[in-house]
């Protein structure tokens, strides 16, 4: 009897790892076949870009119907302004991003660029339109230079300079022996986060958009680092419309308007001064940061 339960008991083994083998084909090939959930509408037209204003109307979003999450919004950032959002953890500030960039569809209101609704205009030429400065950006395992210019494989040698020279990476290249040819990435040489975001900040830069995203990394960064930083952006911020997500207020202080979030609605704008004499949330988080900060 034993000689026949292994043999059967092995049958039994080999045939349930099939099984699950094909449950795992199948939930990949359904994945595959699935549509993505934004894509371009039928005419959607290609966005043209006179000076880059953008205009949030009333907008409200939920990621699912039963919890509402950004609640009549609007605001509008002025074509080459900056614009700061603070608030605290989960008020909404990356959505805000996420939906200019269009990951997802609003369900009721408007988000404009130069007057033109972004669910009308092909994700394309959205897209091309705004550099994003993530949290945290993925290097790849090959040269600093090259990890700066893969998304412009066409910029010139001067042009990738000069994204270096404006993301204020020059000290830091210079530094290694190999310069911009040093491997970065997992094999590589490991990148502090303030360099990293520098590395984001030169990709911007040769990307050439109109917009930009930039989203502060929620990690403190050294002192040193954040004023490289803070140098980088100012000098992109220039020439761009600019979007700024921000934990620290003290690297916004510079900011044309900054908006401040409370649990998805927008509860006080003006600039860094005006919020101040209005002593009211912004005022408080101010104090509380300051405060932390000489502990
Ligand atoms: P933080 O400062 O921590 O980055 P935030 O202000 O940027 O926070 P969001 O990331 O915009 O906040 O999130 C706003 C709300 O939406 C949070 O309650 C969050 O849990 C929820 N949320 C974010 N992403 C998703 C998602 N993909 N699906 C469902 N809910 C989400």
């Amino acid at each position: 009897m034993i000689q026949l339960f292994l043999p059967l008991n092995f049958l039994g083994f080999v045939y349930r790892e099939i099984r699950r083998a094909l449950t795992d084909l199948e939930n990949m090939l359904g994945l595959l076949t699935r549509k993505p959930l934004i894509t371009d509408k039928e005419n959607a037209q290609q966005l043209t870009i006179q000076n880059a204003n953008i205009e949030f109307k009333n907008v409200n979003f939920g990621y699912h119907s039963s919890r509402a999450i950004l609640k009549q919004l609007s605001f509008t950032i002025k074509a080459g302004s900056k614009v700061a959002v603070v608030g605290a953890s989960g008020a909404g500030k990356s959505t805000l991003a996420r939906l200019l960039y269009r990951f997802y569809d609003i369900n009721s209101g408007a988000i404009c660029i130069d007057g033109q609704d972004i669910r009308n205009i092909t994700l394309h030429s959205l897209r091309q339109a705004i550099a994003i400065v993530p949290q945290d950006t993925v290097l790849f395992n090959t040269s600093i230079r090259e990890n700066i210019a893969y998304g412009r494989p066409d910029a010139t040698a001067a042009e990738i300079d000069h994204a270096i020279e404006m993301a204020h990476l020059t000290p830091f290249i210079s530094s290694l022996d190999k310069g911009d040819q040093t491997l970065v990435g997992e094999r590589g040489l490991k990148v502090s986060g303030g360099e990293k975001q520098r590395i984001a900040i030169a990709r911007a830069i040769l990307k050439k958009s109109p917009i930009l995203i930039f989203d502060e990394a929620t990690s403190a960064l050294d002192s040193h680092s954040e004023q490289a930083i803070l140098n980088a952006m100012r000098e992109v911020a220039n020439n761009h419309t600019s979007l700024v997500i921000a934990h620290r207020l003290s690297t916004i202080t510079d900011a044309d308007t900054i908006l401040v979030m409370q649990a998805g609605e927008l509860v006080e704008q003006g600039s860094h001064t005006q919020l101040l004499a209005l002593d009211g949330e912004y005022a408080r988080m101010w104090q509380l940061q300051q405060t932390q900060a000489k502990n």
